[in-house]
């Protein structure tokens, strides 16, 4: 049972210090119980009552990470049903299914393509997390050397799917660090835990109902597996959605322990038909998919899963930013001209991306605004000569051009005047209002040389 708010309250030291970042003892405990805060914040809490308070402060859905290194993947620890409840945090990952009887020449081309598949968007890279390499030929020896052609290939984290025979043959032969072994079902549960284990790797588990879902969960929470990923087993668009709607709110809402890890999808195994694959895998994406396998991952798909990830994931209180400062675009020089607007990811996308059209050189600032658009940002006070003057005197601009002349947004034409008084020895032009005349106005456009 999940322990209320007035149950923490009682193990607190009631001293209202607010070093935990909360005026009172009691608005930290209710905040411990809503999931919203970690105990460790209180540094008076004895050893004791931490003790005590170990349920209601662990996260009602287990962290679980796969790999290790730059490329490790984690899952799970989420707090929320609805994204606007507050955000989810740790995005999805998506793996390419491989299995151990395709032709050799065919893996090699997938991971190639795999490996390049990879996107920059609003200063995130986007691409693939995982490969699950599957033993589908049922050779122990097989599956290894598909394992270990894998590793050498791509260094993203793996799903070894296989029994515990071949799983061990090939951590063995490809020297894996935790890779997701796949996965404890009631009748191998000793020996996959037994690997887990061993390997220190997290564990898929498999029932056939959620009644057994709670008591291969628990059994492995008992032998001491904890790094759990719950694949129910069902095939179907339907039921898997169900099931994972299920099992969230068993976890979060009712803080049932059994229930409260990340979970793994196979679209790749639902359909055979590639889009209606894409289909499946955008629904685990929005909900509530901790990792979604595909067979076909190629980029028309995967650059949509990824945007759509990415948008999930995004925080809803506070906008998508683009980290302040000046981004070359399309090789500009010297007499190339100079552009500001506010550091809305949407905005700069926007702007880049026509400017990227126009094959136009060009300098874009990026002015840090909080993540406002251009009229909001100058309504709220940001987007305004001071700042825009103070970003422009801290940047190193003026190493790169040899003339000082501002473009800044037509929706704020109204500061011209005041900007070219705080920016000294500056002419300030205003540009378009729309993105779209971008093109246009930069080909017609000079900067007025010093
Ligand atoms: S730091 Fe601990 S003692 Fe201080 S207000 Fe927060 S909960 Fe209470």
């Amino acid at each position: 049972m999940a322990l209320t708010g007035m149950d923490i309250f009682k193990q607190l030291p009631k001293t209202n210090c607010g070093e935990c970042g909360i005026p009172t003892c009691l608005a930290f405990a209710m905040k411990l119980a809503a999931g919203g805060a970690s105990l460790e914040a209180c540094p008076h809490v004895s050893e004791e009552a931490k003790a005590k308070l170990s349920e209601a402060s662990a996260p009602p859905m287990r962290g679980v990470t796969i790999g290790e290194g730059d490329y490790t993947l984690k899952i799970g620890e989420e707090l929320v049903v609805y994204r606007h409840e507050k955000t989810f945090f740790n995005p999805p990952g998506y793996a390419l299914l491989v299995e151990d009887n395709e032709d050799s020449a065919a893996i090699d081309a997938k991971l190639a393509l795999l490996k390049e598949t990879s996107y920059e968007r609003v200063g995130q890279i986007l691409r693939a997390d995982l490969v699950a390499v599957k033993n589908t030929s049922g050779d122990v020896n097989t599956f290894a050397d598909v394992v270990k052609k894998v590793t050498g290939a791509i260094e993203y984290p793996l799903i070894l799917m296989a029994e515990a025979p071949a799983i061990e043959a090939a951590v063995e032969a490809a020297s894996l660090a935790k890779p997701l072994l796949y996965a404890a079902t009631a009748a191998n549960i000793d020996a996959m835990a037994g690997l887990a284990k061993k390997y220190s790797a997290p564990l898929a588990v498999k029932p056939t109902s959620l009644e057994e879902l709670a008591e291969l969960t628990d059994k492995l929470d008992g032998m001491g597996v904890k790094d759990l990923v719950i694949d129910m087993g069902t095939r179907t668009l339907k039921e898997t959605f169900q099931n994972l709607v299920f099992t969230r709110r068993l976890a979060l809402k009712k803080k049932q322990r059994p229930f409260g890890y990340p979970t793994i999808t196979f679209p790749a195994e639902e359909t055979d038909d590639d889009m209606m694959e894409a289909v499946h895998a955008a629904v685990y994406a929005i909900k509530y998919g901790g990792i979604i396998v595909l067979r076909d991952l190629s980029p028309e798909k995967a650059y949509a899963l990824f945007v759509l990830r990415q948008n999930i994931y995004t925080d809803p209180q506070r906008p998508m930013q683009v980290e302040q400062g000046f981004y070359p675009i399309n090789n500009p020089n010297e007499d190339s001209p100079v552009l500001v607007t506010t550091n809305f990811s949407l905005t700069y996308f926007i702007v880049s991306s026509e400017i990227e059209g126009s094959k136009m050189p060009a300098w874009l600032g990026i002015v840090d605004v909080d993540g406002l658009s251009t009229l909001t940002a100058w309504a709220a006070g940001k987007f305004v000569p001071e700042r825009i003057a103070a970003f422009i005197g801290k940047s190193d601009i003026l190493d790169k051009v040899k003339h000082k002349t501002l473009v800044i947004p037509g929706y704020v034409a109204q500061i011209s005047g005041e900007l070219e008084e705080e920016l000294q020895g500056w002419k300030v032009v205003v540009g378009p209002r729309e993105a779209a005349d971008i093109p246009a106005f930069l080909k017609s456009f000079q900067p007025v040389m010093a």
